[in-house]
């Protein structure tokens, strides 16, 4: 579905990215896995249209989507949960919510996903008519995601969707994942909690300083050497 070859970021003169290649299959989880720095969210906002690859291709189901706007590509099926959340505070969740839906025309069918939406996602329901901002961090991602799940993308790219959460709030986060992928829906998950990543996709890759530097499924990254065992724990540990 998502095929990245020899793709090369720069931001002036240095290279974030050094001709990663990477694919995501129809139905798949994949994660992409990395420490600080390493050109995770490099990747993905390269794929969403944000930054321009100095070289490489990137083809989402076989037609090059490199240098078409981000609302293009978004109306192609990709979207972005970004990091940091970016939810819109001072709006309601309802409203963020039709936000995420304002591409599509299908309105009958928006209403329909919205309830299904609102029934994976509880919180999201009790708090409907409230503003954003009074929800927590782990709400609001449930919000992000969700509002991106209402472009009803083809694909979800998710940028650290753990980050700054407390433990027990990433089981949840990471609960509603395992709920999408049952659903089948097509994912690239950027962490940096590598294990748990790992366990969780199909496959993964690993990231470190714009190199994929292993990938492959949990066991076989586990397998790869002490090498690849010592960086996932130390890299959990962060
Ligand atoms: P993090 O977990 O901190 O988000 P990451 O793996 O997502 O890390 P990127 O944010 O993609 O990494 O950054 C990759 C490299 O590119 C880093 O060395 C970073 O300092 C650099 N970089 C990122 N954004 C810019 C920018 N706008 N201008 C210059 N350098 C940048």
């Amino acid at each position: 579905m998502l095929r990245i070859d020899e793709l090369t970021v720069r931001y002036g003169p240095i290279a974030a990215l050094h001709g990663i290649s990477l694919e995501v299959n129809e139905g798949e989880v994949v994660g992409l896995i990395g420490p600080n720095g390493a050109g995770k969210s490099t990747t993905l906002n390269t794929i969403v249209g944000l930054i321009k690859p100095a070289s490489g291709s990137i083809t989402f189901d076989g037609r090059s989507i490199v240098g078409q706007v981000p609302a293009k590509i978004a109306r192609s099926g990709i979207a972005l949960v970004p990091e940091g959340r970016r939810i819109f505070g001072r709006l309601t969740v309802a409203e963020n919510l039709q936000l995420g839906a304002a591409v599509r025309k299908d309105r009958a069918q928006v209403a329909e996903d919205l309830e299904r939406t609102l029934d994976l996602f509880g919180v999201l329901r009790t708090y409907y008519s409230q503003p954003a901002d009074r929800l927590s961090g782990g709400e609001q991602q449930q919000l992000a995601i969700a509002r991106a799940l209402l472009g009803r993308p083809r694909l979800l790219l998710l940028d650290e969707p753990s980050l700054g959460l407390a433990p027990i709030i990433v089981d949840l986060v990471f609960d509603v994942l395992a709920e999408l992928k049952r659903d089948g829906v097509t994912i690239l998950l950027v962490e940096q909690v590598a294990a748990r990543t790992a366990e969780f996709a199909d496959r993964s890759y690993v990231l470190r300083t714009g190199r994929i530097a292993l990938s492959g499924t949990r066991d076989e990254l586990d397998g790869k050497a002490d090498f690849a065992h010592a960086y996932l724990g130390a890299l959990d540990e962060v």
